[in-house]
């Protein structure tokens, strides 16, 4: 369902993405694992245009990621949920999901409450709908941020370290939104560097470094049996 073929991304002299191929099947949760600085962000975000790229093809539900009308039809596909959360403090929780589904999806306001309360009751906040996101912890927040992002029905969703700005204590209620989410079959992205989770949840383990896919294959296989030294350091550091 996202298809990316020998991508190669700059920033000015900076080549951070090179040659990257990968391909996500519908259903499929595959963990972004890698260094700090190893282009897992970039990657992410060029998959729905937030970051162009130079050279190579993206597709998202056989549409070509690149600028133009196309690029509407593309981010409506693809859902992204953000470290920092990104919520919009002026609005209420229920108004933050309700926006999109609104102003892209063109839905009824009565309907995207009902649909945007049934989203807030999956991910355990329907008591919080009125509120804004600043009266909202942090784990609440990024919950939100999640059922936002599945309001607008999405192919597939995007994660980058969703738990990352998180206080210990709330990492494992998101973990656990977005662990019940990938057993009800929807296709996800996640850069994270929740090893256990990645390796728990994961169909497929991708590793980067410096721009490559350095290596990538099922959970049990990187976790215990990293082919390449850089995995092996890299695992060993952070294990
Ligand atoms: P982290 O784990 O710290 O989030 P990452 O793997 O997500 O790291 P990226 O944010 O994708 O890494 O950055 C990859 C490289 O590109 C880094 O060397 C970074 O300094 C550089 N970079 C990222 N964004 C920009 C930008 N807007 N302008 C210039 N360089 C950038
Ligand atoms: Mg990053």
């Amino acid at each position: 369902i996202v298809s990316l073929q020998q991508i190669n991304k700059y920033y000015g002299n900076f080549h951070a993405l090179k040659d990257i191929s990968l391909e996500i099947a519908q259903g499929e949760v595959v963990a972004i694992l890698g260094p700090s600085g190893s282009g897992k962000s970039t990657l992410i975000r060029c998959i729905n245009y937030l970051e162009p790229y130079e050279q190579g093809d993206i597709y998202v539900d056989r549409i070509r990621v690149q600028p133009g009308p196309e690029l509407i039809e593309v981010r409506k596909d693809v859902g992204m949920v953000f470290q920092s959360f990104n919520l919009f403090p002026n609005m209420t929780v229920l108004e933050n999901i309700t926006l999109g589904p609104i102003r892209v999806r063109g839905m009824s306001r009565e309907q995207a409450e009902d649909r945007a309360k049934e989203l807030l009751e999956k991910v355990g906040i329907a008591e919080q709908m009125h509120k804004y996101p600043g009266a909202l912890s942090g784990g609440q927040q990024q919950r939100v941020g999640i059922a936002r992002a599945l309001a607008n029905e999405p192919r597939v969703l995007l994660f980058d370290e969703p738990t990352s700005a998180l206080d210990p204590e709330m990492v494992g209620e998101v973990l656990d939104v977005i662990k019940t989410l990938a057993d009800t079959g929807v296709t996800m992205l996640l850069v994270t560097h929740e090893m256990g989770f990645a390796r728990h949840v994961a169909d497929r383990i991708i590793f980067m470094e410096a721009g490559q896919v350095v290596e990538e294959g099922a959970p049990e296989l990187i976790f215990s049996k990293p082919q390449e030294p850089r995995t092996q350091a890299f695992l060993k550091s952070v294990l």
